[in-house]
């Protein structure tokens, strides 16, 4: 068998189309457009560069960007205050704190200065415990995961009653994502560092994330025939032949897997495009409540 390629790039470039017409008529119409504010502590190469790619995809969907960088040693106190005066902001309609914040901060309680209602990461805690709990609507979804289940659809995964295994219980992928899953009636097992027997596990899956950050960890004999693989991973490996002296990959072993999964993501290529797409969605989304809520009275 040779698996589906999803092209996670192609499907993120039509929901930036759909966002870009969506901001275009908003200026045009109500005479203003969506703003997200993003908000870096430090100087993390990565952090920076996250950071400006989402600057940049806003410019190209027609979405204003505001940046605010603070030094490393800055104090809870400042950043808070500055996330709340963004929260009273009426030009921002989502904000953005990259993390991981340096580790003198208080994460959490950064996180639960963002109002809800401008919670576009959603990672707010209560946005989490909402997605936690059976049958309670976050106002937003994290983006990340929210890609990974948008990839599934478009594959053509049936959820209901589906075996899915999860690789990594992060707060940021693994674990939003099998709630997700749970909510689409999928039965779950979410794997970590201690978990036994790891590829037995794996093969039962029909639809298997892997986020776990370990290159190509996940090989074909890990991979029950015809299953669905999304591939979070991103990691970075020496290539001495490559020009950089390196490259990505993720956490499946791609040409392995390929030639046993009905459908898999490539990394770079899969996720990754999804997740700027859903943060892009969700501060177009963001906007859109604020105004309907100006129009009700609100
Ligand atoms: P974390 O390091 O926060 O979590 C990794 C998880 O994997 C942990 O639950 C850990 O277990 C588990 N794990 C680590 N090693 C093993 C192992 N050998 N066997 C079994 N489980 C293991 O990572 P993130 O969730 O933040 O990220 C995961 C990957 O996804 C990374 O490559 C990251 O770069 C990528 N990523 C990609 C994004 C994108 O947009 N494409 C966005 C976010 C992340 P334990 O809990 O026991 O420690």
């Amino acid at each position: 068998m040779t698996a589906k390629i999803i092209d996670g790039e192609l499907v993120a470039s039509r929901i930036r189309d759909q966002i870009a017409d969506a901001t275009e008529k908003m200026a045009r119409e109500q005479g203003f457009r969506p703003g997200l504010a993003t908000v870096l502590v430090g100087d993390n190469p990565s952090s920076r560069q996250y950071v400006r790619m989402k600057q940049n995809r806003c410019k190209k969907v027609g979405i204003l960007s505001f940046g605010y960088n603070l030094p490393e040693e800055s104090g809870q106190d400042e950043i808070e205050d500055l996330v709340r005066k963004l929260g009273n902001d009426p030009k921002i309609h989502g904000i953005l704190v990259q993390l991981p914040l340096p580790g003198h901060l208080d994460e959490e309680a950064v996180l639960n200065a963002v109002p809800l209602h401008k919670d576009v990461d959603g990672f707010h805690p209560v946005n989490i415990g909402r997605l936690s709990m059976k049958e309670r609507n976050p106002l937003f979804v994290p983006c990340t995961p929210a890609g990974v289940i948008r990839l599934l659809e478009e594959a053509g995964a049936q959820f209901e009653g589906a075996e899915a295994v999860v690789l990594g219980r992060s707060n940021i992928v693994g674990l939003p994502v099998a709630m997700l899953l749970i909510h689409r009636n999928a039965t779950v097992t979410v794997c970590h560092s201690r978990t036994k027997n790891l590829p037995a596990v794996c093969r039962r899956a029909d639809i298997l994330i892997a986020a776990v950050g370990r290159p190509l960890m996940v090989k074909a004999d890990w991979v029950k025939p015809g299953a669905f693989v999304i591939d979070v991973g991103s990691n970075r490996i020496d290539d001495p032949q490559s020009e950089k002296g390196y490259r990505w990959v993720g956490d499946v072993d791609f040409d392995e897997v390929k030639e046993v999964a009905a459908a898999l993501t490539p990394s770079p290529g899969g996720v990754g495009p999804m997740t700027i797409a859903g943060l892009l969605q969700n501060t177009l989304q963001a906007a859109q409540r604020l105004e309907e809520h100006k129009n009700s009275g609100g």
